[in-house]
């Protein structure tokens, strides 16, 4: 096991009915004026953003609205928010949505202290060294954001999509989470956050760090938990303990309680971040498509991890040829992400002909000339698990 820091400082405040008391869980981390960040208008239609909106006013705190964030959130709303924020001395970044919502209210919370563009702490190009506290209210388990420190942007100009890590600053302070809210989800989208979810923890268990018994236990648990609870959620999406469980497995898996000690990997997410940048489909539904295809690819060049995976979360029997095993735990991950309704390759996802040179180039551009750590990529491997998610 590697050497570690682990911070998690994020409260968490679970179960039915408890985003009334979102106000007062503002007020005591010091919210004067909070802007509540939301997206398309579900929470308008679910009668949540009036619950919100009473729940502050009981508390005595004011706010403001920036809400119409989209899916696969982009730039413009960020300056949007940080002009608004500035403007109304907002003090306190309160995100009542999914990864998409929280995501842009981190990096409104970032950018507003801060006096250059905000897109130079996702280039790299500056630091964050200050920023605005964010509380959560979240309606989709899948993202992670609620427990994260990492916030994901797309830059409409060159469809740049980035992801920006900064834990001290950018954990939520507080995060409700209703598993109730999630009823409300349409099949597809709870499908695409078990997909997202799933893929977080696949990304810390499949590493060559030796020793991490630990890691890969609460891994294979998590795992096993959320494909078990799924089954039951796509029976009945209104049953209350499948829907809890998923909410907090969501969490688990991305605020990294798994994976500590563990070189992690990624490249599966920053493959699948060029697909929804260019043909701006749900994550989730892109890893499903990407994960199988890196996981085939993986099978021939380092099988050890994918095998015990096959063994171990979906009962794929010991045998002593490891792709072979690995293989078989590809198709039984395939079958599963078929049975709630992703796609797993390109043509299901509506990509008939990806331009997977593009995907390629901008994949390279982005993130340099290796991706990942199980088995660094160069080009020429990113492009073979770009064509093996056409099959
Ligand atoms: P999302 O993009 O925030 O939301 C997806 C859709 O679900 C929206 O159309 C939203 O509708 C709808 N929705 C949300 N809650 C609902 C509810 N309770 N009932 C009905 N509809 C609801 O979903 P997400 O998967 O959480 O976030 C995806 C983004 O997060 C991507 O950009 C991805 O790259 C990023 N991501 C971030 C991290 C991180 O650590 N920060 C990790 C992985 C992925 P409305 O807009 O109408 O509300
Ligand atoms: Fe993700």
């Amino acid at each position: 096991m590697n050497n570690f820091v682990f911070y998690s400082p994020t409260k968490f405040v679970f179960g039915k009915d408890t985003e009334g008391q979102t106000g007062t869980l503002a007020k005591k981390y010091n919210a004067r004026k909070v802007m509540i960040v939301y997206g398309g208008g579900s929470i308008i239609r679910s009668g949540l953003l009036q619950r919100i909106e009473e729940s502050l006013q009981q508390a005595g705190v004011e706010y403001v609205k920036l809400g119409g964030i989209q899916p696969n959130p982009t730039d413009p709303k960020v300056y949007e928010g940080i002009e608004l924020a500035r403007k109304e001395g907002v003090d306190f970044m309160l995100p009542v949505g999914g990864g998409s919502v929280i995501d842009t209210a981190k990096a409104i919370a970032a950018g507003v202290p801060y006096e250059g563009d905000f897109w130079d702490f996702y280039i790299g190009k500056a630091k964050v060294k200050k920023a605005l506290k964010v509380g959560v209210v979240l309606t989709i388990p899948a993202a992670g954001s609620e427990g994260s420190g990492n916030t994901v942007i797309t830059k409409l100009e060159g469809l740049q999509k980035l992801s920006l890590r900064v834990p001290e600053l950018l954990r939520p302070v507080f995060a409700v989470m209703n598993p109730e809210l999630t009823y409300t989800l349409p099949p597809y989208q709870t499908a695409c956050g078990i997909a997202d979810m799933m893929v977080h923890i696949m990304e810390r268990y499949f590493t060559n760090t030796p020793d991490v018994e630990i890691s890969d236990r609460l891994c294979e648990g998590t795992l096993m938990t959320i494909i078990k609870e799924a089954y039951k959620v796509k029976q009945d999406p209104n049953d209350y303990e499948a829907r809890a469980n998923i909410m907090w497995c969501g969490t688990i898996a991305h605020n990294g309680t798994c994976g500590v000690g563990c070189e992690e990997d990624w490249a599966s997410h920053f493959l699948e971040h060029e697909i929804s940048a260019v043909y701006n489909v749900t994550h989730g539904a892109g890893l499903a498509v990407i994960v199988p295809a890196w996981m085939t690819f993986m099978a021939e060049h380092n099988p050890k991890k994918i095998a015990q995976f096959a063994n171990r979360v979906f009962g794929v029997p010991e045998n002593e040829d490891l792709e072979e095993m690995a293989l078989a735990g590809v198709s039984r991950l395939k079958h599963f992400f078929r049975y709630i309704g992703l796609p797993v390759n390109f043509k299901e996802l509506g990509i008939e002909h990806p331009d997977i040179e593009l995907l390629v180039k901008k994949l390279h551009e982005n993130k340099g000339e290796w991706v990942g750590n199980y088995v660094k990529l160069n080009k020429e491997y990113s492009k073979e698990i770009f064509e093996l998610a056409c099959k």
